[in-house]
């Protein structure tokens, strides 16, 4: 069972040293529990934030513990009735190989409706992101414009369709031409806007001249002020993370244009997905029936072999990866 644990708090950019690589025997189930055959390990923004000593809604990963991350993946023992050998889960076993549960953090999948990896984007964690984000916290509504950074990434891409399912616009912002091509041509967004561009931010005011009724913001930073600038009366920017700042060494500087909230009457709400964990149910039949019917397209990057975990997870916040970053760690 081979593992990556975490060896060092990072300061800045995670660093390989910050990590350890173990090897360990395949573990066992006890009475009540079974042991998981990881096949995809996920590989999420927020795992920066978990390698930190500071207080936030989870604890910190401990020194020498297995790094936390989501996976998916297959039983090949069990002592708990509800699972069966054979049966497909996700769960939060982390950067290994193999996990062993008692259940209770298990959600069984179905790898007929979809692929495995699926199950860790659009129809797992960052798709209920997307779905509760912009229909709960974001209220969005027939005819909104829906602005949201990060739009080719997992949570991004949601956004956009679900608010073209809910008869808005969708405006994305994205790195580089591809990835912006990609969110309109194959996605459906109404427009998308690269930010590396040397014409950004000028190049949003087009696709922008109704304004922004939702802003669904993934990045922060100077992404996140431009943004402010643009509300309409009413409008709900939506905290989901601010993955520029991430690995800052220096305090966060607040956004300038703030007092637009003020002059629009707007608010800015921030949101965790595990605060609509009773909901997971019913947000994702709803993805799965979405899906099953066409109307949203699902994109995972799929990077092979545990040794490469480090590098990997680094991909995320150089803009490498090009849909919903996973690592596949079974070796067949
Ligand atoms: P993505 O799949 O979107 O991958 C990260 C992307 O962020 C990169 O591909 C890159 O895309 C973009 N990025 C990286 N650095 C910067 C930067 N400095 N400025 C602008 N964009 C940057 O990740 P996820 O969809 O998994 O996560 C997106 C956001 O959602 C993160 O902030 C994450 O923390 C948050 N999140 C929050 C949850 C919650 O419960 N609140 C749950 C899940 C995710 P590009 O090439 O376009 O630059």
């Amino acid at each position: 069972n081979k593992q990556y644990r975490l060896a060092a708090r990072p300061v800045g950019t995670p660093k390989d040293s910050d990590w350890s690589f173990t090897t360990e025997e395949i573990p066992t189930a006890a009475e009540g529990e079974v042991v998981v055959r990881v096949h995809y390990v996920s590989l999420d923004p927020a795992m920066r934030g978990w390698m930190n000593d500071a207080k936030s809604y989870i604890p910190p990963v401990g020194l020498g513990e297995v790094m936390r991350a989501g996976t998916v993946g297959e039983v090949i023992a069990s002592k708990n009735p509800a699972f069966a050998v054979g049966d497909h889960v996700t769960g939060y076993h982390g950067v290994q190989q193999y996990g062993v549960s008692d259940g209770r953090d298990l959600v069984k999948v179905d790898p007929k409706l979809a692929p495995l990896e699926s199950y860790l984007g659009g129809l797992g964690m960052p798709g209920l992101t997307a779905y509760f984000g912009l229909t709960d916290v974001g209220a969005v509504k027939e005819g909104d414009t829906v602005l949201v950074s990060g739009a080719a990434g997992a949570v991004g891409s949601m956004v956009g369709q679900i608010a073209r399912i809910k008869g808005a616009r969708a405006v994305g912002i994205a790195g580089g031409a591809d990835k912006c091509r990609y969110v309109t041509e194959e996605l459906g967004f109404d427009a998308c806007v690269d930010y590396k561009a040397d014409s950004f931010p000028q190049d949003l005011k087009a696709p922008l001249k109704s304004g922004v009724d939702v802003y669904f913001d993934n990045v922060g930073g100077d992404i996140l002020d431009i943004a402010l600038a643009r509300l309409n009366r009413h409008a709900r920017v939506v905290i989901c993370g601010a993955i520029s700042q991430y690995n800052n060494t220096t305090p966060v500087q607040g956004p300038a244009n703030y007092l637009n909230l003020l002059v629009q009457h707007a608010r800015m709400e921030g949101f965790v997905v595990f605060d609509y964990v009773r909901q997971y149910e019913e947000g994702t039949r709803q993805l799965a029936t979405w899906y099953a019917e066409g109307k949203l397209k699902l994109k995972e990057h799929v990077d092979t072999g545990i040794e490469n975990f480090p590098a990997t997870f680094l991909k995320l916040f150089s803009g490498g990866n090009f849909g919903k970053l996973v690592l596949k760690v079974s070796e067949d």
